[in-house]
């Protein structure tokens, strides 16, 4: 049994409202625009029910990172208007899925990905939105490519016809202060606006999900990344049908 049917009938929706009051009150709080902070709905091992409460509430974006999961949601929601976005790792043999079937992929972190998405981009598509993920942790076993590994990616990535660079994205080690939690995405911002000072037209910085969201959106986040906090807790089992 999903976890979220056992709550209140309405606490989805409840939930996505707080969501986006938070966003909205961290953006006053430091400074940023009004809504210049996308929220991305992370809706994976939730079900279609689950997803259809939100686009009701008027959410739009989604965030997935499993494909076969994934497939079957677009699928299913095809006549709704929703933008897609790949969040997960990124196994060479999953690309020709991802490039038919999604607007945005927040997880590239090797060329080869980046040439595949691009190859596989369907041409009567408009290009597909990517972000090169970065570890800027440092930890080995994280997602992500070094800093240091960035200019030389970012550079190959931008003249790849079919895919476009938007911007860049980061799961930085978890923390609880929230000094600490900044330290990341301070780094990961620093990263963006090098770039965008050597001539990139960078707009996307993806960073922030429920545990770390306010201070991602202090250091400049355009986009976070929420599951938990909309959806309630993720069960081990995925796509568990009420
Ligand atoms: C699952 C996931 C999220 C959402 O995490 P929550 O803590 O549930 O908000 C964000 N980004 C990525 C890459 C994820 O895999």
């Amino acid at each position: 049994m999903n976890v979220a049917t056992m709550d209140e009938p309405d606490a989805i929706e409840r939930r996505l409202e707080s969501v986006l009051s938070a966003i909205r009150a961290a953006e006053l709080r430091w400074n940023r625009p009004p809504d210049s902070v996308t929220l991305l709905a992370v809706s994976k091992t939730h079900g279609v029910d689950a997803i259809c409460r939100c686009i009701k509430a008027g959410q739009r974006q989604f965030g997935e990172n499993q494909l076969q999961e994934a497939l079957g949601k677009i699928e299913i929601l095809k006549e709704q208007p929703l933008t897609w976005h790949f969040i997960g790792a990124i196994q060479s043999n999953k690309t020709r899925g991802i490039a038919e079937r999604f607007a945005w992929v927040h997880s590239v972190d090797r060329l080869k990905i980046a040439q595949r998405l691009s190859a596989q981009r369907p041409p009567h598509l408009p290009p597909l939105n990517i972000c090169l993920e970065i570890n800027v942790s440092g930890e080995s076993s994280k997602a992500g490519i070094a800093p240091s590994a960035l200019p030389a990616l970012a550079d190959a990535a931008a003249q790849l016809p079919g895919i476009k660079l938007r911007g860049l994205m980061s799961v930085p080690a978890p923390a609880t202060e929230f000094e600490a939690q900044r330290r990341p995405f301070r780094t990961l911002h620093a990263l963006f606006t090098g770039l965008n000072d050597q001539g990139y037209n960078l707009d996307t910085l993806s960073m922030g999900m429920t545990d770390d969201m306010t201070a991602a959106i202090a250091e400049g986040a355009t986009l976070v990344r929420v599951g938990t906090a909309i959806f309630g807790p993720r069960e081990a089992i995925p796509n568990d049908q009420p």
